[in-house]
């Protein structure tokens, strides 16, 4: 029998990328200051039939190295943490082992990271979040009055334009799925008749559908497959023009952060 094909490698495993905490050795860390940190905030949850239940987790921290690499390529140092890789998934503790941790949990690891990288020289720290559960601005609004680090927050699936998507999708769609498709093709399930549709029920009560009032999705009352968005249409291309597109933007914005007076963050232009 013919060797089987190594399997392709991810990016993240390929080479120690500069920037990236994870991989960096004590002098390259010490012998450079840091102005800006990105956290990226994941989860470990279903994704559809087709995603593992690293996705988000993934995702962020891929997005977290190229934006640290595209602002190093500018000339600002920008280091990109290790995600946390849990995140808030309190309506699909009914799926098996998704791995919740309760806001108050995101609040007090939170606090420790920018207790950790207070004394060191950064000045901004941007969480980037990957999880829609993860609502990272209540934790922001508690822990800003506390410390002279200047605390940003970005969706990343929220920092490109959308348009190129059928239909982006809010779980394990069109949009994650591409963005996977692209980074790590290996961990997508190859057979595509066995990727759930990602169709959703949806609230039986009136005042929900029309925007009135807002409840939490029960994951396995809302969803089908834990899908929220048919994937079928993603492509690996749609999913590297959009991710590029995210990465160019976020890097600029730390680049902007790394040069912020935060005496002076709103005033006239
Ligand atoms: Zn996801």
């Amino acid at each position: 029998t013919p060797p089987r094909p190594r399997p392709r490698r991810t990016s993240m495993h390929e080479t120690r990328r500069n920037g990236v905490l994870r991989d960096a050795t004590f002098p390259q860390i010490r012998d450079t200051t840091w102005p800006v940190a990105l956290l990226p905030f994941g989860a470990t949850e279903p994704h559809n039939t087709h995603l593992p239940y690293g996705t988000d987790t993934i995702l962020g921290s891929e997005v977290a190295a190229r934006v640290a690499a595209a602002c190093i390529a500018r000339g600002t140092t920008v280091v990109a943490l290790p995600a946390v890789p849990f995140g808030v998934n309190t309506t699909q503790l009914d799926l098996p082992l998704t791995i919740n941790v309760m806001p108050s949990t995101q609040l007090a690891i939170l606090r420790d990271v920018i207790g950790s990288l207070e004394p060191h020289g950064v000045r901004g720290l941007v969480l980037l979040n990957a999880h829609g559960g993860n609502e990272l601005r209540a934790l922001v609004r508690e822990l800003q009055p506390s410390t002279s680090i200047m605390l940003a927050i970005v969706n990343w699936w929220q920092a490109a334009d959308q348009q190129a998507f059928t239909e982006p999708g809010d779980h394990a769609g069109e949009l994650e799925t591409a963005a996977m498709l692209h980074v790590a093709p290996h961990l997508v399930e190859p057979h595509r008749n066995a990727w759930g549709d990602g169709r959703t029920n949806p609230s039986t009560l009136e005042g929900v559908r029309t925007g009135v009032a807002w409840m939490p999705r029960r994951w396995t009352q809302a969803t089908h497959d834990t899908g929220v968005g048919n994937p079928r249409a993603a492509s690996a291309e749609s999913g590297a023009a959009f991710m590029a597109q995210a990465v160019d933007r976020i890097a600029a914005f730390c680049c902007e952060l790394a040069m912020a007076d935060p005496q002076r963050l709103w005033a006239p232009l």
